[in-house]
């Protein structure tokens, strides 16, 4: 049987992360502790997340033309993500974030070079190949524009669309309606919707899917709890929730099922370093829920 195609259209990053006991202020130099490059960009991060757990991912995002471009696209080709959309921006770079961690507190410089250049135009080409999808699952690291496109055409073709809506930026409420799913955190909801009240009586209400840290997620009136874990970093949880509630919902699980299996996948990643290294397979989930007595 042909595996449901999920469509992840979202952004690609090189963190580049330096630490250092002592921030430079302005025009000083210190020396740093160390330093580690470690991919990301909530886009490719949801996209290997579904990968892992065993969907059928195609990413649609864009590279600069340099080095960090052709690792990132490695990255993905090794998780069996279909690439083909994945086009260089020439004379732009790939998107960057660069990181100084000091003091248990970070500063960060966020450079979005190419992941700006997904734009409309460019997935008016894409058209096609996005309609072919059984699930679109898009984040807010590209141009609004481009989401707004992105939710009319899911709309036009009955493709379910998850809108993850971080980082938390306004969309207007009949652009909302467009989402099959809204997956923001606790401080998202507040930031967009005013809070979980304000809405509660209002037709969006069915959409969200709130995630909640540690306590697990809630959709509708129900709470479905997390897993209790030991938590190592929680970089990359959002992601693994979203690319796992991805790939539940393309098996026909049911909402609650779906978010229980997300939960379970949110709770393996934040017991390992970094965003992307956390992410589990499906042995690995599998066993975990099964252990659990899910
Ligand atoms: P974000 O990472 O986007 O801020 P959350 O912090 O709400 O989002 O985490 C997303 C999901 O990750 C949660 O719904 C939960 O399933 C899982 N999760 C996060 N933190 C923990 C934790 N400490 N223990 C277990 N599960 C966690």
């Amino acid at each position: 049987m042909k595996k449901p195609l999920i469509t992840v259209i979202g952004s690609m990053n090189m963190d580049l992360v330096t630490n250092t006991k002592k921030a430079p202020s302005q025009g000083e130099t210190v020396i740093g502790d160390f330093f580690k490059m470690m991919p990301g960009g909530k886009g490719a991060n949801q996209a290997i997340a579904a990968a892992r757990l065993g969907g059928q991912v195609q990413f649609i995002g864009r590279v600069g033309d340099d080095q960090f471009g052709q690792e990132l696209k490695n990255l993905l080709r090794e998780e069996n993500i279909f690439l083909t959309n994945v086009e260089p921006v020439t004379h732009t770079s790939t998107g960057v974030a660069t990181i100084i961690l000091s003091d248990g507190d970070n500063r960060i410089i966020v450079t979005p070079g190419a992941n700006d250049h997904v734009d409309v135009a460019y997935l008016e080409g894409l058209k096609d190949q996005i309609i072919q999808s059984d699930l679109v699952l898009v984040q807010f690291e590209i141009p609004l524009p481009s989401i707004k496109y992105i939710l009319n055409l899911c709309e036009e073709h009955g493709i379910p669309i998850i809108v993850n809506p971080a980082p938390a930026r306004e969309l207007e409420m009949e652009d909302w309606l467009k989402a099959t799913y809204i997956t923001p955190n606790e401080t998202e909801v507040s930031e967009l919707f005013g809070g979980l009240e304000q809405v509660s009586n209002h037709t969006i209400f069915e959409k969200l899917v709130i995630t909640l840290g540690k306590e697990g997620a809630s959709y509708l009136d129900q709470r479905v709890p997390g897993f209790t874990v030991q938590a190592t970093d929680t970089t990359g949880a959002g992601d693994t929730f979203n690319g796992a509630l991805a790939v539940a919902l393309t098996e026909g699980l049911p909402m609650k099922e779906a978010v229980r299996f997300a939960n379970g996948a949110a709770a393996l990643s934040v017991q390992k370093f970094g965003a992307q290294g956390g992410m589990p397979t499906r042995d690995e989930l599998d066993n975990f829920l099964e252990k659990e007595g899910v």
